[in-house]
């Protein structure tokens, strides 16, 4: 094994650097992870630019992360070199009230991998045995790579309490939004699709999408009234997250009475929500963060090809040529949906 590695650091808005540094060793209960594929995920982008509030520097981004296990260190029982794996976003303590009842994703000092702390767009890094679940062998790595978005997929759903059936709005059609649709459509609903990108909600339409509207168009309410006969639907998920977007869905006509409404997003602007908009409908809103025991029936799902992968990913980015990942966040090639890094084969 070589004796130093690249990783990329981000030190500042806008600003990052590509250090030689030496390869970690893993310590007492952890494993070495090569890294082979490491998605770029919006956070990773507004970390970048300086809109994370939180955001602290200097840090390796990167929390969508697949590769191969290379060492191991002493005391680890389940996994074994040669391995493949992805890695969990969420570090959480075990033993706080909430991780003790499986609330992992909100324990009381979780840390997300890639923000908090250092995560994947690096060639080698250790992380303790029980944050790595095991791929099929045959599961190529730049697919492993989409492993954790739709992890989110099925915990959001989960936390909407989606029993199949439903009526469903999803607003917006970018990566989150055509990952909670096929979602969606596995656990039997029906769904209208909503943006202003006639490309997305085309992409939509292949992924499944009973309905679409571009709301540059069409109003949001008007379409979900045709698509409902009138009672508006059952549950909304909001992944377009600009300023006012939950307003927007709260709308009379666009919630059916008693609907459930899952914001994805951490816009921090203020929302003009009343009491009397939630309680006229005995509206329930959702929170959900991250994920949370969804990666194992997620890589059952990949292993089972139940999703569909093609159009996911507009860019495949070879790590030797990180730099572009940066220069397509700040100039945006017209076609950009999703970009993945690559590792380069020894
Ligand atoms: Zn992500
Ligand atoms: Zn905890």
């Amino acid at each position: 094994m070589k004796e130093t590695m690249k990783e990329v650091v981000i030190t500042g808005p806008k600003q990052y650097e590509i250090r030689e540094v030496p390869v970690p060793k893993p310590g007492d209960g952890e494993v070495l992870i090569q890294m082979k594929a490491a998605g770029v995920c919006g956070s990773d982008v507004h970390q970048f630019l300086g809109e994370n509030p939180n955001a602290v520097f200097p840090r390796v981004p990167g929390h969508e992360n697949a590769g191969v296990i290379v060492a191991v260190g002493k005391d680890v029982k389940n996994i074994k070199v040669g391995d493949h794996v992805v890695v969990d976003l969420v570090v959480a303590c075990g033993e706080c009230p909430q991780c003790k009842k499986g609330r992992r994703n909100v324990c009381r000092t979780v840390k997300a991998r890639g923000s908090a702390i250092d995560g994947g767009w690096r060639e080698y890094f250790a992380v303790p045995e029980h944050e790595v679940y095991l791929l099929p062998q045959d599961m190529p790595f730049k697919d492993a790579a989409l492993i954790e978005p739709f992890a989110i997929g099925g915990h959001c759903t989960t936390r909407a309490g989606i029993q199949g059936g439903e009526s469903v709005l999803v607003l917006g059609s970018g990566t989150i939004g055509a990952v909670i649709l096929q979602t969606l459509k596995l656990k039997g609903c029906r769904v209208i699709c909503a943006d202003i990108n006639d490309a997305s909600l085309a992409r939509a339409k292949e992924y499944g999408a009973d309905a679409i509207v571009n709301t540059k168009t069409k109003s949001l309410k008007e379409a979900v009234q045709e698509f409902t006969d009138g009672a508006g639907v059952d549950v909304i998920f909001d992944s377009a997250c600009y300023p006012g977007s939950l307003t927007a869905v709260l709308e009379m006509g666009i919630p059916a009475n008693g609907a459930t409404i899952v914001p994805m997003g951490f816009c921090t602007a203020q929302e003009g929500i009343t009491q009397a908009m939630i309680n006229t409908r005995e509206l329930s809103i959702i929170g959900t963060r991250m994920s949370c025991n969804q990666f194992q029936p997620t890589i059952e799902r990949f292993a089972k090809h139940e999703y569909q992968l093609d159009g996911m990913v507009s860019h495949y980015i070879p790590f030797s040529q990180v730099g572009q990942v940066f220069e397509n966040i700040i100039h945006p090639p017209k076609d950009m949906k999703k970009m993945v890094i690559v590792f380069d084969e020894e």
